[in-house]
């Protein structure tokens, strides 16, 4: 067993729920767990029809699965299984064509789960998977955009410069907003992670005039700044497709934290100085 992220050998129970590497500290989430999980459920105890449903999730027949489990749901919501596999299902139907609608379930069946058992298992597994399949979506959503945008750039700049703007940012736009359903899903397969960083960082450069997404823009060098911190901006680069390595993007160093050091020692230094000078004033009074 590998590390998804740096590839050092895992060590530990194969049939464990994750492995923590110990390199990189990445956290690697056995798929295998979900079904380990259903073979341990007691269905004697649980509705009648989540055994079938559970079968038809293991036998990836998820839209058989889905409809089942969502029919023990109308009756029964405090089942945490159903909602987990539910989201699941739901997970590996999602398309280009559905994302959005499948995201919003998604995070909403998660939700549910949370409420019954935040610290379930199996739900960390359930999250990382959904995570990466849906990141894998919005990542495919957002480089379809940034072409979209490339193209458009390219057919207007010298016919219709404002055109041509207007044409590309509405593109860019769209990108923007999956790059923030994949970012906020928090996928751990720094290959898929990676690739919406990446993109978002491209459409950013893309953008013409002022950017109004800088917040997802933010939101993708802060994930950048925690692989570089982890060690793993080397392991990200070789993942990267070629296209990508080209812009030199991921090379713009992480001081966003030293930053921050940076201005908090200034504040105190000002707020020293400050009072130095208010005793001095009424050292001067007295
Ligand atoms: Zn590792």
């Amino acid at each position: 067993m590998e590390c998804n992220a740096c590839g050092a050998i895992l060590e530990g129970d194969s049939l464990a729920r994750a492995w923590t590497c110990s390199y990189c500290k990445t956290v690697n989430h056995n798929k295998e767990f979900l079904k380990q999980h259903i073979s341990s459920i007691d269905f004697a105890k649980t509705h009648n029809l989540l055994q079938v449903g559970l079968v038809a999730y293991e036998c990836g027949d998820y839209v058989k699965a889905k409809d089942i489990l969502e029919k023990i749901l109308i009756e029964d919501s405090s089942n945490i299984d159903a909602w987990i596999y539910t989201a699941l299902s739901t997970a590996f139907l999602t398309n280009i064509s559905n994302f959005e609608e499948s995201f919003n379930k998604i995070k909403s069946y998660i939700k549910k789960a949370e409420s019954i058992d935040y610290g379930a298992p199996v739900l960390y597994t359930a999250k990382s998977v959904c995570g990466n399949l849906l990141g894998e979506i919005a990542k495919k959503n957002i480089e379809r955009q940034y072409d979209f945008a490339k193209k458009s750039w390219f057919s207007y700049e010298s016919v219709d410069i404002n055109k041509a703007k207007h044409k590309t940012n509405e593109e860019l736009s769209v990108a923007f907003k999956y790059a923030d359903y994949g970012l906020s899903m928090k996928p751990d397969d720094l290959k898929v992670l990676g690739a919406i960083i990446i993109l978002t960082l491209l459409c950013d450069q893309l953008y013409k005039g002022n950017n109004p997404h800088k917040e997802i823009v933010s939101k993708a060098k802060d994930a950048l700044c925690v692989i570089e911190q982890n060690g793993l901006k080397e392991k990200l680069y070789s993942l990267l497709d070629l296209e990508y390595k080209e812009q030199n993007l991921i090379d713009s160093k992480c001081n966003k934290k030293n930053d921050g050091c940076f201005a908090q020692v200034k504040m105190i230094c000002l707020w020293a100085l400050g009072v130095v000078f208010i005793l001095f004033l009424i050292s001067i009074l007295i």
